[in-house]
């Protein structure tokens, strides 16, 4: 049982969706259509598929439907720290959030450094109906200082590498890692963080020192984003960075890929959204690694957003406890929820205001990071496993931690009124309703 009961059955054998706006993010197109699942298989979509006996109907007018979010950056925290999350409750979160495929972290205890933790993993996971994408951290314990068998990983199914939670403080590491890399075509997704100047706990700024607490100065983030970058260069291989919070981030990638380079990076919702502002309330929902940095920050990344510099959204979620989180904000962990406003965030943050269109905003949720990871992108072929989301762009709810899927509720947006609800999520064979929203009727 989750928080909301049953939260997703079987998709019935034959579904059919009617009369929504279909945005495919692959062709870059938006139109009206109906949409035919049969056996959890994406059969039809077409102007308009006649009723027939035993389909199941929903009524998609004036909703959109488009391909499950991809989520480059989820923490499920299994194993170890089960209180925060789980497989299940983070696979229940993906689903309402209208996530269907995820990249797990590798940060959890025992950390996933080796074919055995990492096929147990893989074991546990593969029959959820989100495709969980387990990787392995890039240095045995996360600790930067000797390699993981990043090749025996790779052929037990590790689909990237990633330290996240900690920067890779040796070049040299991090030169063989990316070699590594490159031969494999497995991404490395870097946490670009140097620990010997940034043991702070919110943006280094007038604003820290007025507050009398530690600051980390975005210099933290560039200088081992712009050390990598020349790693990349020097050994002609592709790089990514993860959550990019600092406006010479965003130059600095901008500039790297005007050279050429196979260069991309991830914002999360929090950084296109908040500024350092926030942590005047001293609530720890306000603070993350990287923290929240200043309004000419967003408008950077908003920027880079638009013109390709950034190449996903991608959330970080990254659930604590109840607990752990009332600690102050000295001590309490960084990081915050981020599955099930993913859709709502970038739709009351980006779309409404006219900082980026709908489509624009959706491309950087689904096909743009499946493109990256090489994982298939085009969802709405005849025949393919049906990913899909259903969701009301208008509908507006007040964000709720106690009420979402998540075990944890630490979200930097609680108690903001948000646009934009996925109501219907299939993955895997299994449709996610957000009841009561989604009638489903049965055609006699
Ligand atoms: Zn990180």
């Amino acid at each position: 049982m989750t928080r909301s009961g049953d939260l997703y059955r079987k998709v019935p054998v034959k579904l059919l969706i009617k009369n929504g706006t279909v945005i495919d993010p692959y062709r870059g197109t938006e139109y009206k259509s109906d949409i035919l699942v049969v056996n959890g298989v994406i059969d039809r979509i077409s102007g308009s598929i006649e009723k027939c006996p035993g389909y199941e109907l929903i009524d998609a007018s004036n909703l959109y439907i488009t391909h499950g979010f991809f989520d480059m950056h989820v923490h499920l925290r299994e194993p170890g720290y089960t209180d925060a999350e789980d497989f299940l409750s983070g696979t229940n979160a993906a689903m309402a959030g209208g996530v269907t495929s995820l990249l797990a972290m590798a940060n959890t205890i025992p950390c996933v450094d080796n074919t055995i933790t990492f096929s147990g993993i893989k074991a546990k996971t593969k029959d959820l109906p989100v495709k969980i994408h387990q990787l392995a951290s890039v240095t045995i314990g996360r600790e930067g200082s000797a390699l993981t068998d990043m090749r025996s990983l790779s052929k037990a199914g590790v689909v990237a590498f990633s330290d996240d939670g900690t920067g890779i403080a040796s070049s040299e590491i991090m030169k063989q890692a990316l070699k590594i890399s490159k031969e494999l075509g497995k991404l490395i997704s870097v946490h670009a963080e140097d620990h010997s100047f940034a043991a702070g706990v919110m943006n280094e700024s007038a604003l820290s020192e007025e507050l009398g607490l530690p600051g980390i100065p975005y210099a933290s983030e560039t200088v081992n984003i712009a050390r990598d970058i020349e790693l990349a260069a020097y050994l002609d291989c592709p790089v990514h960075f993860q959550h990019i919070s600092s406006k010479r981030s965003v130059d600095l990638i901008r500039q790297a890929k005007k050279r050429g380079l196979r260069v991309s990076c991830e914002v999360t919702p929090h950084h296109f959204s908040l500024t350092e502002d926030r942590v005047k309330s001293l609530s720890a929902n306000y603070k993350m690694n990287p923290p929240l940095r200043r309004t000419e920050d967003v408008e950077a990344v908003i920027e880079g957003l638009n013109d390709g510099s950034i190449d996903v959204i991608a959330t970080d979620h990254a659930p604590h406890s109840k607990a752990s989180k009332e600690l102050g904000f000295l001590k309490a962990p960084f990081g915050v929820t981020g599955l099930e406003t993913l859709l709502s965030a970038g739709i009351t943050y980006l779309v409404k205001p006219g900082k980026l269109s709908l489509n624009g905003f959706i491309r950087k949720i689904t096909a743009d990071p499946r493109v990256l990871m090489g994982i298939e992108s085009d969802l709405f072929k005849h025949g393919i496993k049906a990913e899909l989301v259903i969701f009301d762009p208008e509908k507006s709810w007040e964000v709720d931690g106690s009420k979402m899927e998540s075990k944890s509720s630490n979200s930097c947006f609680e108690k903001e009124t948000h646009f934009g609800k996925v109501l219907c999520t299939i993955t895997g064979g299994s449709i996610y309703n957000s009841k009561p929203f989604l009638p489903v009727k049965t055609i006699r």
